[in-house]
Formats: structure tokens, C-alpha cells, sequence
């Protein structure tokens, strides 16, 4: 790491990576690699190595769930009323919001998050925490029934040890997504983190313990996809699980839980579309596109990939996006003045320069080239954004390249526009843009996907659900009441009378 990198560095931060490895963590303690193996943790602003984890084998995996398991069993969790449990969640997102510079820190480095962005991230695990905390205090578990001849009622129950498998993306907004409704709820959780960015999860855990919450009750297992996100999915005691992560991926975990009967929900990926009318404000339509598909280096599931503009408008709002997307400052997550960082990545990397290489070889018409971004002192994984355009009918515009690349295609009326949107296989999210709300409201509910947005895009409150449908996700979604109901499973209790 260059010496402005490790300037700026937390003390915190630093003494936290001065550990070098980090091992899993069950039952309130480090969880090892038996064999010694261990993965690289880079920066991949830099491309220096940062630390290394614990490449935990499938045995050591399976002893985690069992840890899980024990504590759902024997500490008090599950039993634990409501609101003592509550109580106890709040010290940890208090915690968490105390130590969000920190956390966001490890996490910008880990991820290549800027570091602004990381602290959003931060600051929404506590409030999705918070949010749950607040949905269960009001839950009526126990539910009498008015059945002719019977006394009957139902029992709402926490469900056991959770298993929860994260993509690199947002490392630790999706941990708060994932496991709050389950902790609330009173299940125990086991959590394998991407291999790239695992720090967060391991800081998460060790905090846990910090402010009280049982051992047991929060685990993290490190290691490879292969081995220990197969060994948790494949596991027969885990009594729910949660993929995010790619539709590949997402199947091989859909099918291990599958053979075991065991319920799954799998947030997967998207291919989202922004449907662009001819009444909008050209000037700030674009620049929240462009701010969309560079946040995060376009490393997000729901992101506006193709953009539909009306044909009136076509060629004065792509020079605009062109001009915008130019202006865009690539550089260390944690420069100053930097916009849009490094993706996690050089396979990442690669995967983009591909597209833009086989977007055009089908004959994309390129609108700014993107390619390999250079930045002064650091040898990371930096591109720039790209705007491709044309039919879509192109690679560049079905699969999901997941960088700053958009796609721009032209449309002449509502029905056309709402028949390109559903060209796809996915289903995650789309927005439509234009100051006639019958309208945009008209195209937010034909668009087929989980969640329609109106002049804005990546839009997430709590309390309004979020999900895929299709090839983006099945089995639930997140961030709303029926997440919770989910961690709880139902018996109904009959006498006939
Ligand atoms: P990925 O599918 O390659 O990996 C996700 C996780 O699965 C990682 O922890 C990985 O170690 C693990 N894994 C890999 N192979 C496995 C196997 N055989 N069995 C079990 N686990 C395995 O995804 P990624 O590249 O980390 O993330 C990018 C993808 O995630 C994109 O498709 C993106 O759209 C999607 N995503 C979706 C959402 C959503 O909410 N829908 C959110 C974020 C990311």
C-alpha cells in the first residue's frame, strides 16, 4: 500500500489488520483452518495484499452449524421475549453506528468501496437493524382462531440455525439485510461472506460478542465458494437458507437446498432497464443515471444497465450522459476527490473489458469506449464507464456485465418501450422517468420485475419490499414485514371441543 493509502488509515483500522490473518468465527471464537490454508485479501484500489483469511474446510463449516444449532438449543436466544432480545440488538446497532468510520474503513478497503458509500452501508445494517427490532416488538406470535367445535390458535416459532452466503458487492448492508429479521425473530445464523471481503463479517461477529449477544448466535465461516459456501449450503441441519449472489451460483445452492427440503431465498442478479420519456428534465435525468451506474463501479445488482430513451430526446441525452460519464473522477476508494473506485477484482475487471469486446463484435455502437483506467501510484483494478448502444439484441445488453457500462437503445411509444424493458431473463428492477405520473405509473406496473421505480433508481426504504423475480430470485424477497415472517415458521394447535 503507498503511503497515502496507509496515511489515511484509522488507527483502529490499522491495529485491527495488523492481526494479518483472520480466522472464521463460532460460538464466541475463532473458528480455524485445521490444515493452516488460508486466501489472499487484497485492496484492490492498490492490488496489494491487505491480509489473508482462513480457507475453512467443509468439516469446519459443518461444526458451525452444529455451534448454531447448540446455541439455538440450549442459550436462551430463541426463548429470550421479545423485547430482551431487541434490547440486546439495539447495543449491537448502537455499537455499530459508534464504530461506522471504522467498520466503513475496513469495509472500502476490502471491497473498493468509496469510502462515503461504505459508510452509507454502515449506517443502513443499523437502520435495517433497527427497523426489525421495532417490526418484532409488535408481533402477536400466538394467534387464537373463531373455528366452529374446535379451540384452535397457531404459534409462530423461530426456525433454528439460518444459513446466509453474501456476494462482494455490499459486504455488509447485505449482512444487515439478511440476518436482522432472522435474529429478531430468535433463529441463530451462520454467515460465509464472499472470499474477497470477509473482513467486515469477522469485525461484525467479534463485535457481537463485545456488547453481549450470545455466543453462538452469530457465526461467521470463511473460505471459498466451493468448499465452505457448498459445505452450508449443502448442510442438512441448516433450518433455513439465504443465497445473494449470481443466478449460477444461486442454482447450485437452489438444488443442495432442494434435495434437503430445506427453504431457500435467493436474491440473485439483474438487468435493469430506465425508461426515459421525452418530457424530463434532460439535465438532471442524466446526471442521476450516470450517478446510478457508476455508484459502486456498477457493481450492483439493480442497476439501470440498459437505458430506453425516447427517440426525440435520443441524441441530445446521450451526448449529455457522454459528457457526464467523462467527468467522473476514477481513483483510490479512499482518495478524497475520488467518485468511482476500483471493481473488486482483476477477473472483475476482465469480465468488463469482455463485454465491451463482445458487445461491439455483435455490432454495439460504442458512444464512449471505457476500457482500462489509469491511476497515479496505484496499480488496482480501475476502469472507465462506457456507453454502448444500439439493438438490444446484443450480448452487452441481455447478460449482466455488472461495471459502469450502460446500454442506450431508442424508443418511439409507451408499448414499445414496456415490450423492450421485458426483453430479458431477469427480473430485479427498472425505473421509468417523466413528469406524466398516470404514465409512469402505467409503465412501473407493466415493467415485470420485483420492484418498479418512478424517477429515481436504486430506491430502498424499509418497509417496502425488495426482490427478484425470474432468473433474479425467488422464495421471498428483503426489508419488509413478510422478511421477518419468514424466520418464523407456523403450528397450529387444534382440540375439538
Ligand atoms: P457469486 O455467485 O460468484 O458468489 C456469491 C457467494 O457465493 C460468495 O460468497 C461465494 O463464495 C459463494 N459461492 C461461490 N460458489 C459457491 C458454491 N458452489 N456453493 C455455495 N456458495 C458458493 O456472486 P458474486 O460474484 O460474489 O456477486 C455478484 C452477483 O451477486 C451478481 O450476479 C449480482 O447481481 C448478485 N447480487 C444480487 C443481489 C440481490 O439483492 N438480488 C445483491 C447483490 C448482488
Amino acid at each position: 500500500m503507498n503511503d497515502a493509502i496507509t496515511s489515511k488509515l484509522l488507527p483502529e483500522v490499522r491495529e485491527f489488520l495488523s492481526q494479518g490473518r483472520f480466522s472464521g468465527f463460532a460460538g464466541g471464537t475463532d473458528l480455524r483452518s485445521s490444515t493452516g490454508s488460508g486466501i489472499d485479501v487484497n485492496d484492490p484500489g492498490s492490488g496489494e495484499k491487505i491480509a489473508e483469511i482462513d480457507d475453512l474446510s467443509a468439516a469446519e463449516v459443518n461444526q458451525a452449524v452444529e455451534i448454531a444449532n447448540d446455541a439455538f438449543r440450549q442459550a436462551s436466544w430463541a426463548k429470550l421475549p421479545a423485547g430482551e432480545r431487541g434490547a440486546l440488538l439495539h447495543r449491537l446497532a448502537d455499537e455499530v453506528e459508534r464504530q461506522k468510520e471504522v467498520i466503513a474503513q475496513i469495509e472500502s478497503l476490502d471491497a473498493g468501496k468509496v469510502e462515503s458509500q461504505a459508510q452509507g452501508d454502515v449506517q443502513n445494517f443499523v437502520d435495517t437493524l433497527r427497523y426489525f427490532i421495532a417490526l418484532s416488538q409488535s408481533l402477536s406470535k400466538r394467534k387464537t382462531l373463531a373455528v366452529a367445535g374446535h379451540e384452535a390458535w397457531t404459534v409462530q416459532q423461530p426456525w433454528g440455525a439460518c444459513g446466509f452466503i453474501f456476494p462482494w458487492n455490499f459486504p455488509f448492508l447485505l449482512i444487515g439485510w439478511g440476518i436482522a429479521p432472522a435474529l429478531v425473530a430468535g433463529n441463530t445464523v451462520v454467515i460465509k461472506p464472499a472470499e474477497d471481503t470477509s473482513l467486515s463479517a469477522i469485525y461484525l461477529a467479534k463485535l457481537a460478542k463485545r456488547v453481549g449477544i450470545p455466543d453462538g448466535v452469530i457465526n461467521v465461516v470463511t473460505g471459498r465458494g466451493e468448499t465452505a459456501g457448498a459445505a452450508l449450503s449443502e448442510n442438512k441441519k441448516i433450518k433455513r437458507m439465504s443465497f445473494t449472489g449470481s443466478p449460477e451460483v444461486g442454482r447450485l445452492v437452489g438444488q443442495a437446498c432442494g434435495h434437503n427440503l430445506i427453504p431457500v431465498k435467493l436474491e440473485l442478479g439483474g438487468k435493469g432497464a430506465a425508461v426515459v420519456f421525452n418530457d424530463v428534465d434532460l439535465e438532471d435525468t442524466a446526471e442521476k443515471l450516470v450517478g446510478a451506474i457508476t455508484f459502486h463501479t456498477g457493481q450492483v445488482c439493480c442497476d439501470a444497465t440498459r437505458w430506453l430513451v425516447h427517440e426525440n430526446i435520443y441524441d441530445e441525452f446521450s451526448s449529455l450522459c457522454v459528457d457526464k460519464l467523462k467527468q467522473v473522477r476514477v481513483g483510490h476508494q479512499l482518495g478524497d476527490t475520488t467518485q468511482m473506485g476500483p471493481v473488486v477484482n482483476e477477473k472483475q475487471r476482465q469480465r468488463i473489458l469482455g463485454y465491451l469486446e463482445k458487445g461491439q463484435a455483435e455490432g454495439a455502437n460504442c458512444l464512449l469506449e471505457g476500457g482500462v483506467a489509469n491511476v497515479d501510484g496505484c496499480s488496482g483494478h480501475y476502469v472507465k464507464p462506457a456507453l454502448l448502444a444500439g439493438s438490444l439484441d446484443n450480448i452487452a445488453a441481455r447478460e449482466e456485465i455488472f461495471g459502469p457500462v450502460a446500454y442506450l437503445t431508442k424508443f418511439s411509444s409507451e408499448e414499445e418501450a414496456i415490450s423492450m424493458v421485458n426483453q430479458t431473463d431477469y427480473g430485479l428492477a427498472n425505473s421509468v422517468w417523466s413528469k406524466d405520473l398516470d404514465r409512469a405509473s402505467r409503465v412501473a406496473e407493466e415493467m415485470i420485475a420485483g420492484n418498479s421505480w418512478i424517477n429515481a433508481h436504486n430506491v430502498f426504504a424499509h418497509g417496502v419490499p425488495y426482490g427478484g423475480i425470474n432468473k433474479s430470485g425467488m422464495g421471498g424477497g428483503v426489508l419488509s414485514i413478510e422478511t421477518l415472517m419468514d424466520y418464523l415458521r407456523n403450528t397450529s394447535v387444534v382440540r375439538p371441543l
